[in-house]
């Protein structure tokens, strides 16, 4: 039997949203299911607007551009995430300025951000990484202290809060991805979330190709994107939501059974995912290992692979990416802990379809590589 590294929880009214778009005929963006699913979405992360559109890293392009970033701006961010916040910024002629990780909680070592601060930083974008969510009380009070925005990637965090609050109620714009394997899915799509009436009514229109219902229709006065959501994709990311609760119970179990049962490597020098902080317990959108050696993971992953069981490395960091090898950033120094992460790390089959019986497999197979 095979544990692939992800499988989706469809078990809802996924299928009968979706049937539903298709007896009526609504399956654009012109479907009533997706305000439906803006509207319940933001009320759910505590914000007035929700803008779908086709993808987290649309939804970033979108946020980025909303905001006013554009070029000269320097915007704080961790190297270690995945790479669509630095595409972002870079598209829009920014340039990231980045922060090295903790070793406990994986995300970005907030208290390294101060010192980066120029008269050219414009925002602090902050990525969650892996189910435990950064200090936001933090990053709000050090944006409030020197005049930044704040945008909040968000797209790890569904159902996760921070000192009580929702991930993705922070920043002055936040985004969330709903690909196959985020805590809620539309197969692909995303969300902004903001407070503010016309940052929304900004966003809204960018995501639409800038039509603008002031000028005649097909005349424009600036560029944007198609990046509109379909109402087969919210009608599913709607039955997704009414299981949010569950889904987060569920991962939280994994979690723990994950954490009971691998433990035991920490003696020989891993680094499981810190199960709470101060502000926040660890809903492990995935479970993710970090081994004390690049080679030891290579051969445990190589062990479990060949026992077909899927396998992710961690993310790249953003210094150390081919496609940056022109930017001021590219292999500079100081990440160490960011690199032991992306070198080192790498996670299990920890998907919300995944069963207690295939998580048996997978601890059985790393004590057998143990042995
Ligand atoms: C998945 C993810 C994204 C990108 O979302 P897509 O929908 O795949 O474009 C952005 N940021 C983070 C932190 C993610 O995990």
């Amino acid at each position: 039997m095979s544990v692939p590294v992800n499988i989706p929880f469809l078990n809802g009214n996924e299928k009968k949203y979706v049937n539903e778009c298709i007896e009526t005929g609504w399956i654009s963006s012109e479907g009533p299911f997706v305000g439906e699913f803006e509207a319940r979405y933001s009320r759910y992360c505590h914000r007035n607007h929700g803008i779908a559109v086709s993808s987290g890293s649309a939804a970033l392009d979108v946020a980025v551009k909303a905001l006013g970033i554009s070029s000269g701006d320097e915007v704080i961010m961790p190297t270690f995430t995945i790479i669509s916040p630095a595409f972002s910024l870079i598209r829009a002629a920014a340039v990231p300025v980045l922060v090295d990780s903790e070793l406990t909680t994986w995300n970005m070592n907030v208290a390294e951000i101060e010192d980066k601060i120029t008269a050219r930083t414009k925002a602090i974008l902050v990525v969650h990484i892996y189910g435990l969510p950064v200090d936001m009380n933090k990053i709000v009070h050090l944006a409030k202290k020197y005049d930044l925005l704040v945008i909040e990637d968000a797209a790890e965090m569904h159902g996760q809060t921070c000192h009580g609050r929702p991930c993705g109620s922070f920043g002055d714009i936040s985004i969330f991805s709903f690909y196959a394997n985020k805590n809620i899915t539309t197969g692909e799509g995303g969300m902004i979330l903001c407070n503010d009436d016309a940052l929304a009514e900004r966003c809204r229109k960018l995501r639409n190709l800038s039509f603008d219902p002031a000028l005649p229709r097909f005349v424009h006065h600036e560029m944007g994107w198609n990046y509109r959501m379909t109402n087969m994709q919210a009608a599913m990311g709607l039955a997704q939501l009414e299981q949010i609760d569950d889904f987060i119970h569920r991962k939280r179990g994994m979690g723990r059974y994950y954490h009971d049962e691998l433990s035991f490597l920490e003696e020989s020098g891993y680094l499981l995912p810190k199960q709470q902080t101060a502000y926040a317990d660890n809903i492990y959108w995935v479970f993710g290992l970090v081994a004390p050696s690049e080679t030891e993971k290579e051969d445990l992953v190589a062990y479990l692979n060949k026992a077909n069981i899927g396998t992710r490395p961690f993310f790249w960091c953003m210094h150390e990416q081919p496609v940056f090898a022109s930017r001021e950033f590219y292999k500079k120094t100081g990440f160490r802990f960011a690199e032991r992460l992306a070198r080192c790390g790498f996670y299990i089959p920890s998907g919300l379809g995944t069963t207690r019986e295939q998580m048996g497999l997978v601890v059985e197979a790393i004590k057998g590589f143990y042995a």
